[in-house]
């Protein structure tokens, strides 16, 4: 066996900071690459000519500007194979598969009692992975295409989880999630290597990676949907926390006396602003008991139903304030159902506005997640895919 020196291990140790850095951006200059990893002209030059030996990046002529000769740009070269995501919400599931490059090549979402019946979710999310993967197959065998290796899936999940990160770790949030090795049984019904994270986390990672906050290192992001959680990055970084329950915003206390929420307290910022309790209050708009359920969208332009989104985005937005001055984020990105609704982001806005220290509110941009609901599951893609990459071998 070769003697691995200090010199290999520092040059391999640079072409995985250069490739996953490629990777990560979706494409670099050779002078970007020196620029953001502070690595020498010569260095960045030899390490991307090993790269592009290897195959796995390729080079693209630039788009000129004029003057001088337009930069030549690296891009990541992915082999074949695919990645399962999956995004547990409160009452839905949603499954996608995608190519290394995030390419969604099948996507499904459905309605699911997630939080009262978690065999029945798991089974329904096991057999729609095994409809998207059969399908892609037979998509990949009717084009004469060869499809590579589906070893690995991300699940995000509506709850903080235990320090393995194979489970929920709150007894009473998803109270009856509580105990069951959910990486385990999904990973049983479908023999993928399965990974979990917090929903909200994905959804920060995908909005960083692809979305509002690319190429912005402080951010908060926040699900507001059936519950309401925060993924924070912290100097480029996702943040979990000691415990992995950073971001549980949910159940931050906005009224002593208020309703009991699912998690044992009373009065927190989920039995004020979620979508459920939204449409609670809406539904005298549509009254008797017949019909589909409520939409959220049905209401978009009703005079009631936009105060009563600027009220929820006003209460949602003095719990962001508080966090503003703790994290001082460049910018707090908005995703989930509600995040759809205009009234409900000009809420957050105001309240921070007012409330946020002075300079504050100039600083701190409220935008919507560029990738609107879908960002759990594009992050669960993403961290899927970042995953089956390092396992692979380079
Ligand atoms: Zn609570």
């Amino acid at each position: 066996m070769a003697h691995d020196t200090t010199a290999d291990r520092v040059r391999r140790a640079m072409r995985d900071e250069v490739l996953g850095h490629v990777r990560r951006q979706g494409s670099a200059s050779r002078a970007e690459l020196e620029a953001e990893l502070g690595m020498g002209r010569q260095a960045i030059a030899a390490v991307a000519q090993e790269l592009l030996d290897s195959g796995l990046l390729t080079e693209q002529q630039g788009v000129g500007n004029g003057r001088g000769r337009p930069g030549r740009r690296l891009l990541p070269q992915y082999s074949p194979g695919a990645v399962v995501g999956l995004d547990l919400g409160h009452r839905h599931l949603g499954v996608a598969v995608a190519t290394f490059d995030l390419t969604i090549q099948a996507e499904e979402r459905c309605a699911a009692d997630v939080d009262g019946d978690p065999v029945a979710a798991l089974d329904t999310a096991a057999r729609l992975i095994r409809q998207l993967l059969d399908k892609v197959q037979a998509d990949a065998t009717a084009q004469g295409a060869a499809t590579g290796p589906v070893t690995t899936c991300v699940a995000g999940v509506p709850g903080p989880l235990n320090a393995s990160r194979r489970a929920m770790a709150s007894p009473t949030i998803l109270a009856n999630w509580s105990g069951l090795d959910l990486a385990g049984e999904l990973s049983e019904r479908t023999g993928l290597k399965v990974f979990l994270d917090n929903d909200a986390n994905l959804g920060a990672l995908a909005e960083h990676r692809h979305g509002a906050a690319r190429n912005h290192d402080n951010i908060i992001y926040v699900k507001a949907s059936d519950g309401v959680g925060a993924g924070l990055i912290i100097n480029g970084a996702p943040a979990h926390g000691s415990s992995g329950a950073a971001g549980e915003i949910g159940h931050t206390q906005i009224t002593q006396d208020g309703a009991w929420c699912r998690c044992g307290n009373r009065g927190c910022l989920e039995t004020i602003v979620s979508t459920q309790q939204v449409l609670q209050q809406l539904a005298h708009l549509r009254p008797g008991e017949c019909g589909p359920p409520l939409r959220l969208h049905e209401f978009a332009g009703h005079p009631v139903a936009r105060k009563i989104f600027a009220e929820s985005g006003r209460t949602l937005g003095r719990v962001l304030a508080n966090l503003c001055a703790l994290l001082d984020p460049a910018t707090v990105v908005i995703g989930g159902e509600m995040s759809l609704a205009d009234p409900f982001i000009d809420g957050i806005r105001d309240s921070i506005g007012r409330l946020a220290q002075p300079g504050f509110d100039d600083r701190v941009h409220v935008l919507r997640a560029a990738l609107g609901p879908r960002a759990e599951l594009m992050g669960a893609l993403t961290l899927a895919r970042d995953i089956a990459l390092q396992a692979a071998p380079a």
